[in-house]
């Protein structure tokens, strides 16, 4: 069967005035339908730059993504992107902010409501439906940004390090919610993180990459049943094993900068 996903030899490279960043080089990833997948590694190791890739934000330059098969050049309905930092609509109050793509769509209104209603009750936000996104927390702020794309119900959600700014009890909650979201919807989720712990508390899969330029150093599927117990013995033993990994790389990138080439 096709994967729904198709990351075909993707390599990234910015040009600048300091010399040119390899961010991604010959990436090869195939995620099927309803896969939870984490995009691991430290900051700068190109996490964003393929997740922009997939939703069509920022293109390839070598190599292409495909989605069901047809080759993605921009973004689309198809795959709904989150944010870490909360792109809201600061006039609008929250159900306005929830249903703004569905307005824009020009959906039924009675439709529009009975998807609000039931996003507002998903996302325990209700009793905040007509406040503004200044009168919130960050972790309310960022449940309105879920619920905005989950509006549009895509199939594929793309979240880059999107409960990164939040206390660990919030984050905790939030994950709690999106994997009960995840399991009930079936849709493809491909999470961005830096966190070990996150990523081995959510996914089906860890996709650990290096460090500049950008490839995939291990590929790991995670098949500890939910809910998953951070405490647990299986859990810790997976958490060491890609925190080797992780420090593999952070020692490889200090000599790399100590010999005076960064690689890129
Ligand atoms: P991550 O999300 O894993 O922290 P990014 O994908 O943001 O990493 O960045 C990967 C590399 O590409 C970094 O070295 C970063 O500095 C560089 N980079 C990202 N975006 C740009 C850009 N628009 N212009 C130049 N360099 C960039
Ligand atoms: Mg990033």
């Amino acid at each position: 069967m096709q994967a729904q996903v198709q990351v075909n030899n993707v390599s990234k490279v910015f040009k600048g005035s300091g010399g040119d960043v390899v961010a991604l080089k010959n990436i090869n990833l195939e995620i099927p339908a309803g896969q939870f997948v984490c995009l691991l590694g430290p900051s700068g190791c190109g996490k964003s730059t393929l997740l922009n890739a997939i939703g069509g934000f920022s293109l390839a330059t070598e190599g292409d993504v495909k989605v069901d098969n047809k080759l993605i050049t921009e973004p689309g309905p198809d795959r709904g992107m989150v944010f870490q930092e909360y792109a809201l609509f600061p006039w609008m109050t929250v159900a306005e902010n929830i249903t703004f793509g569905l307005r824009i769509k020009k959906s039924d209104p009675a439709q529009i409501q009975k998807t609000l209603d039931a996003l507002l009750k998903t996302l325990k936000l209700t009793e905040f439906r007509d406040r503004f996104p200044k009168d919130l927390s960050g972790g309310m702020r960022q449940r309105v940004a879920i619920a905005r794309v989950l509006a549009l119900d895509p199939p594929i959600m793309l979240m880059d390090e999107p409960f990164g700014a939040l206390d660990a009890l919030t984050r905790r909650s939030l994950q709690d919610e999106l994997l009960k979201i995840w399991e009930e919807s079936k849709k493809t989720v491909i999470f961005v993180t830096h966190s070990m712990e996150e990523s081995i508390y959510l996914a089906d899969r860890i996709v650990v990459m290096t460090y500049r330029p950008g490839t995939i150093k291990k590929d790991i599927m995670v098949t500890i049943p939910h809910p998953r117990d951070p405490s647990s013995p299986e859990f810790n033993k997976l958490k060491a094993d890609i925190s080797r990994l992780v420090m593999e790389e952070q020692e490889r990138f200090q000599k790399v900068q100590i010999s005076g080439s960064t690689g890129d």
